[in-house]
């Protein structure tokens, strides 16, 4: 990878959770990729970026070194790498750039459902098993608690049960792997999800001009993902009860219809999910032909 080149160089993880999230979000900001590459290296097909894909431990790192321009990665692990680099004296600073809309999860401490906990400070002189020791004893620091760590890179939610551990620090979404395991979650330390960051260099003109192309192409489909078009006919007389029913819709469009007076187009952009029995109320109140469009693309 040559950095001082014109082609914008993107680290992405290669597979895994936030892999297909990474491919897609560049696509849609019209950048397109040979998807049946099994290979480390993927060059656009129609701009001048190549993506770099490698385990998602590895990107924060090539991108705090400027051996990539830009990097798609978890908060945890783009922290975890930081705080070891800090303690390495390795170079640690990135840009972060825009939060993404994907890779939510959660590291938190957990412990085994017959165990009592009282709070963190009954993990004193404690051993507990994780992925993420920085993370883990930069908490357990601030806590004030003295605990040792068990590093493991995987299965870390066996741990307690085959005798490594008496309790796990790992990444939570949904908590049924804990469950599944006789754990109870006890304490959220650190929340994360997808950033794209940059390396701290500037970077040469040509790549900033794609950079400052890219960034509003994904403020737009983050912010289409986020909005619906939603259409219908309403009784003129009640508009009023239509708009304030319309959830995030402070400026609609409304539309005459050709075949009567009694009742209006509305179209609205809207920042927020319609729900089913917000529906059915405007349909109470008279409203007809009701639509909820996704929206695909958004600028200006
Ligand atoms: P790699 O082979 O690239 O090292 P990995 O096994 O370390 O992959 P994944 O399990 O694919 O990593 O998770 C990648 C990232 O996805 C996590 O670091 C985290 O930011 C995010 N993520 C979102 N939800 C979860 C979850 N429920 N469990 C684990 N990670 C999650
Ligand atoms: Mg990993």
């Amino acid at each position: 990878v040559d950095t001082s080149s014109k082609r914008l160089t993107i680290a992405i993880q290669k597979s895994g959770r936030l892999s297909k999230e990474s491919l897609s979000l560049l696509q849609a900001c019209g950048v397109k990729f040979n998807l049946h590459e099994a290979r480390l290296l993927a060059h656009s097909s129609n701009q001048p970026i190549d993506l770099l894909r490698v385990r998602d431990d590895d990107i924060p790192g090539l991108v705090m070194d400027g051996v990539v321009d830009l990097g798609i990665i978890g908060e945890n692990v783009l922290e975890e790498v930081r705080l070891e680099r800090v303690a390495t004296k390795l170079p640690a600073a990135v840009k972060r750039l825009r939060s993404l809309d994907f890779g939510g999860c959660r590291l938190s401490l957990a412990v085994p459902k017959e165990d009592s906990y009282n709070g963190v400070q009954d993990l004193e002189g404690k051993r507990i098993a994780t992925t993420y020791p920085y993370l883990l004893q930069d908490y357990l620091q601030k806590q004030g608690v003295n605990a040792s760590t068990a590093i493991l890179t995987g299965s870390v939610e066996v741990a307690p049960r085959a005798g490594l551990a008496d309790a796990v620090c790992d990444l939570v979404s949904t908590g049924a792997t804990l469950e599944a395991n006789g754990l109870v979650e006890k304490e959220v330390i650190f929340t994360s999800q997808a950033q794209i960051i940059q390396r701290p260099e500037p970077l040469n003109a040509a790549k900033q001009a794609m950079v400052d192309q890219l960034l509003p192409r994904l403020d737009g489909v983050q912010m289409a993902r986020e909005s619906k078009y939603i259409m219908l006919h309403a009784p003129r007389a009640a508009l009023e009860q239509v708009v304030a029913l319309l959830p995030g819709a402070e400026d609609p469009t409304i539309l005459p219809l050709t075949h009567t007076d009694k009742l209006v187009a509305v179209h609205v952009v809207s920042t927020e999910t319609l729900f089913w029995e917000t529906m059915e109320e405007l349909k109470a109140v008279g409203c007809s032909s009701i639509l909820v469009l996704p929206i695909e693309k958004m600028l200006g």
